[in-house]
């Protein structure tokens, strides 16, 4: 019998899994409280589970799928880590320090299938979406190197914007928030979870509908459809006015901001007309709006592609700003390991198969 990781089982799956092996409710709360608050690494340590459903979970339950492949780490604290998953496939999870908390980066699917022209991630194409389990247990693996430091560090805010489109793995990607906000559990509160989609449209109204309060952000990358789609093949199927349609129905429905994120690309998408094409796309909502501007990480395999010089980044700043916009640059974190999340990955899985 292949044995599933317990990190799947929202709290009360777990319920209803033991009341249906003859146990008490109790004692999957007792379960959990072992899980994310003390955080044992192997079912032995549940001292105070009886023997019988100790057995049960020994029987029927793995605790840690996920191994270290690698890691590093950069002068400002970040961490990249590469994990090994039971079928050998590598996926990357990135810790980052900020002043208000540490953050972990996730991926949610081996490989990419959107395909954007300047992503590492899409380099690869996806070989299989992650399971809820897989996501949470990378959090679980960053919360266990924090408790082996003894810093007494948490994981306060979770980013889904490793490898993969989370939205083309959406239920996976939800059931895993579920367990990571659950109070019982890791309790991490939805406002400092934030997922971010190339732009799936459909995904968006569904997302709005759902009960989960957790923080959007949007790739857009380009202020008009034409050079969307150069970059990104995926507005083809996703225009912007569709996802422009779809950000007003989950403003609406949500009453929480969204955040646009925009690369700023060398000579490409990065001048002022550009900016002032960004203001009249989004003037209708823009009190809702974020715009995280995000420099470029050079990729090697897209040579096309360069950051935008500094000046030219606070020029398109400046417009957004005049124009009454919310908007930050986004600061870098770890730019001495391997930049941009998926080269860290790329680069292994490449020189393995080399
Ligand atoms: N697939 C999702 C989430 C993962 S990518 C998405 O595309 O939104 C997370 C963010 O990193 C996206 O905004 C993506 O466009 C950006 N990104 C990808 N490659 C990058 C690079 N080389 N430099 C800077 N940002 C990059
Ligand atoms: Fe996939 Fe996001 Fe990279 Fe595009 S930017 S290829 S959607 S991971």
């Amino acid at each position: 019998m292949k044995k599933e990781s317990i990190y799947g089982l929202p709290l009360e799956q777990l319920i209803e899994w033991l009341q249906d092996h003859g146990q008490k409710k109790s004692r999957a709360l007792k379960v959990w409280d072992w899980l994310y608050r003390k955080r044992v690494t192997n079912f032995s340590e549940m001292t105070d589970l009886n023997p019988e459903c100790l057995e049960l979970l020994t029987d029927h339950f793995i605790l840690q799928s996920l191994r270290e492949h690698t890691s590093q780490e950069s002068v400002d604290g970040t961490i990249k880590f590469l994990f090994r998953l039971p079928d050998d496939n590598l996926i990357e999870t990135v810790l980052m320090r900020h002043k208000f908390g540490s953050s972990v980066c996730v991926t949610t699917q081996v490989g990419c299938n959107i395909g954007c022209s300047f992503c590492a991630s899409g380099l690869l194409t996806k070989h299989r979406d992650l399971s809820g389990s897989e996501i949470v247990e990378q959090i679980m693996k960053v919360q266990e190197y924090m408790d082996n430091a003894r810093q007494g560090e948490k994981v306060s805010h979770v980013v889904v914007m490793g490898i993969g489109e989370p939205f083309d793995n959406y239920i996976n990607v939800m059931d895993a928030l579920r367990i990571i906000i659950d109070h019982k559990g890791l309790a991490i509160p939805g406002r400092g979870i934030t997922i971010s989609t190339s732009g799936l449209a459909d995904k968006i109204y569904e997302f709005a509908d759902s009960d989960l309060k957790v923080n959007l952000a949007i790739s857009l990358h380009a202020p008009n459809n034409e050079l969307r789609e150069q970059i990104m093949k995926i507005n083809r199927v996703y225009p912007l006015e569709k996802i422009i349609q779809a950000v007003e129905y989950y403003l609406a429905k949500t009453k929480r901001r969204i955040t646009l994120e925009y690369i700023l690309l060398k000579d490409l998408n990065d001048q002022r007309e550009h900016a002032l094409q960004l203001v009249s796309l989004i003037k209708n909502i823009q009190q809702l709006i974020n715009v995280n501007l995000i420099p470029y990480n050079p990729v090697d395999e897209h040579p096309q592609y360069q950051r935008s010089d500094h000046e030219t980044m606070l020029a398109f700043y400046d417009v957004l700003k005049k124009h009454g916009i919310n908007c930050s640059i986004r600061l870098e974190h770890g730019r001495d390991i391997e930049a941009a999340c998926g080269q860290l990955r790329s680069k292994q899985v490449k020189a393995n198969q080399g």
